[in-house]
């Protein structure tokens, strides 16, 4: 196979560290997208529902997508040392059965669920916590955030690939990079993958989580992602792994015509939110279903 891209352990030139030029983010003007008001409960099941009046409903992210170019690039990761292949809470067969599951719950992206299979999420996490980490959770990783639960991660990346660019995912950015499993996902679906953290152990520990897997197609930033990365915007897909109020105008400025964004909204009550990028100052938005991720914070710690 040819997916030198896709392999780990990969190059490490790329998990960089080089902060935003977040000072220099011009005002943008962006249009408010409105909250949604309700969250369907299982969006798996029931597909996007378009919410903006003059806009066509957009693709459902399940059953049309299922990937003709997914398996020609994926090479499985043979990641992780022999030694832990051979524990049976962290191996090969407990992380197929994770993906298994995430799959059950409506994840139908064949793309997605092979990058989910191919990252070891047990060296993402405190070695402690390693016999949780093919339970499909949350975790904690330090400084009150938590490293994603699978099928959101997945779900989330699934929804972001079916997009109107025909699935091209050229540069992808996501905002809260955490342990940077996450990235590591994306980095097997899209060519290059851009992450921000505002947390600057976090941002190392995901530099150094990372490092080992030399992935070649990730650049970690430490900054705050509600700016964006003006310097290399346009992103085909963009998204937000904390929950704000709104989502973020620089971020829709930041969006690719064609592209999507996908983010958790709210307070307490948080939803998926997925919003189109549909022409120069036009997005359309849609709800997806009831979600809990930690939140969206200004600045830099
Ligand atoms: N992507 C991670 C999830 C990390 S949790 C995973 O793979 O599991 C969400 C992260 O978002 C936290 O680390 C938090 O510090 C970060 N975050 C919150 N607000 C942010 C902001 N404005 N810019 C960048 N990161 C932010």
């Amino acid at each position: 196979m040819t997916g030198k891209a896709r392999r780990f352990p990969l190059l490490l030139s790329s998990v960089v560290d080089a902060a935003p030029k977040s000072a220099q983010t011009r005002s943008v003007s962006a249009p408010r997208i409105a909250t949604p008001q309700t969250a369907t409960q299982n969006a798996a099941q029931t597909g996007v529902k378009a919410s903006a009046q003059n806009a066509p409903p957009m693709a459902s992210p399940s059953k049309s997508h299922t990937n003709a170019v997914a398996r020609s690039q994926f090479v499985p990761a043979a990641t992780v040392p022999e030694s832990e292949r051979s524990n049976p809470l962290v191996s090969d067969a407990v992380r197929r059965a994770m993906v298994a599951r995430v799959a059950k719950q409506g994840v139908t992206d064949a793309k997605v669920l092979a990058a989910l299979e191919a990252v070891p999420r047990h060296l993402f996490i405190d070695p402690g916590l390693s016999s949780q980490a093919y339970i499909d959770s949350a975790l904690p990783i330090g400084h009150h955030q938590t490293i994603s639960q699978p099928y959101i991660v997945a779900r989330m990346i699934e929804v972001m690939r079916h997009n109107a660019l025909g699935g091209k995912l050229d540069k992808v950015l996501e905002i809260g990079t955490g342990c940077g499993y996450q990235a590591a996902v994306l980095s097997l679906v899209a060519k290059e993958v851009y992450s921000i953290e505002r947390i600057k152990p976090l941002h190392e520990l995901a530099k150094n989580k990372l490092r080992p897997l030399r992935i070649a197609n990730i650049r970690l930033h430490y900054g705050d992602g509600m700016l964006g990365l003006p310097q290399v915007a346009p992103f085909d897909g963009i998204i937000l792994a904390a929950a704000g109020l709104e989502v973020p105008p620089a971020l829709l400025e930041q969006l690719a015509i064609g592209g999507r964004l996908v983010a958790p909204v709210g307070g307490r009550q948080q939803v998926l939110q997925l919003i189109e990028r549909v022409g120069k100052l036009e997005w359309k938005s849609a709800t997806l279903e009831a979600c809990h991720f930690v939140p969206l914070r200004a600045g830099t710690v």
